[in-house]
């Protein structure tokens, strides 16, 4: 009998981060499987549960591996930082079944809260209208194909949010992003860099697109540029919605209402 694929996002990092309905998946599954710097931060959650773990870049052995586990049986949670539905564990499992046409593994995936999200918080409130995700990584994706979804979001004046912006011998697309986006939008543009949120290590800082290209930043690390409404307001990053176009925010009371 087949037993169960449960791919869990675990939010960013500190466990008050992660969603009641993750948590309770966590509790209830026969085995985690997981990269292991993810497993060590849910290791107080079910700590009896059996854990298997992989490097870095086995996301597909790991995957296989969960496939096996669930046909024996097993109820597996498959588990991803922030949302397993973004750049996730969750098309990963679904792709690796449809190639091995298996079609009688239940699948569930429970979301968590994103990088975006977390970083988004810190940094005050960058996203409050029309924004686009792009991950720098060429790993996976062509570059010229990043760096046209660069060049097309930026033109079109979404804020960005850069995931995967650098590794450590991945540099090249951050250095080109820097000089696309410098083509479109003013030096003074808030940009705002979250390392590591709401993990051992958290760093928030805001800066400006000139200072962008030397900025310290690496894999851990997400990047919000703004558009060019975002300001920079008491070490905050705020994105005006267009309240301010419509009502008098300076009033103390609402005028519109008083009418
Ligand atoms: N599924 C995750 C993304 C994983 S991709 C999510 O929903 O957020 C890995 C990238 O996510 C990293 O390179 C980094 O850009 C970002 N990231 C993940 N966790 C982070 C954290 N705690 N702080 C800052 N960025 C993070």
């Amino acid at each position: 009998m087949s037993g169960s694929i449960q791919v869990v996002g675990i939010g960013p990092g500190d466990l008050a981060h992660l969603t009641p309905a993750a948590r309770h998946t966590l509790e209830d599954v026969d085995v985690i499987v997981g990269y292991i710097t993810y497993l060590r931060l849910i290791a107080d959650i079910a700590p009896d549960t059996p854990r298997e773990s992989g490097g870095m870049r086995q996301e597909v052995k790991r995957v296989k591996q969960a496939v096996e586990l669930a046909q024996n049986g097993q109820r597996v949670a498959v588990i991803s930082s922030g949302d397993a539905g973004v750049y996730g564990m969750a098309g990963l499992v679904y792709e690796v079944l449809k190639e091995q046409a298996i079609n009688d593994i239940e699948v569930t995936v429970v979301p968590g809260i994103t990088a975006l999200s977390s970083a988004a918080a810190l940094l005050g409130a960058p996203l409050m209208t029309d924004f686009a995700v792009i991950s720098l990584s060429d790993q996976l994706t062509p570059r010229q194909d990043v760096l046209r979804r660069v060049e097309l979001a930026t033109a079109a004046d979404l804020v960005l949010c850069l995931y995967n912006p650098k590794g450590k011998q991945r540099t090249k697309p951050f250095t080109l992003t820097c000089e696309i986006i410098a083509q479109h939008r003013a030096p003074s543009t808030p940009v705002g860099i979250v390392r590591a949120a709401s993990r051992s290590g958290q760093r928030v800082s805001l800066t400006t697109l000139a200072a962008l290209p030397d900025t310290d930043i690496d894999m851990l690390t997400i990047v919000i540029v703004g558009n060019s409404h975002t300001m920079a307001h008491n070490d905050k990053m705020i994105t005006p919605r267009g309240y301010g176009e419509k009502y008098q925010l300076g009033e103390t009371h609402d005028t519109r209402t008083d009418n």
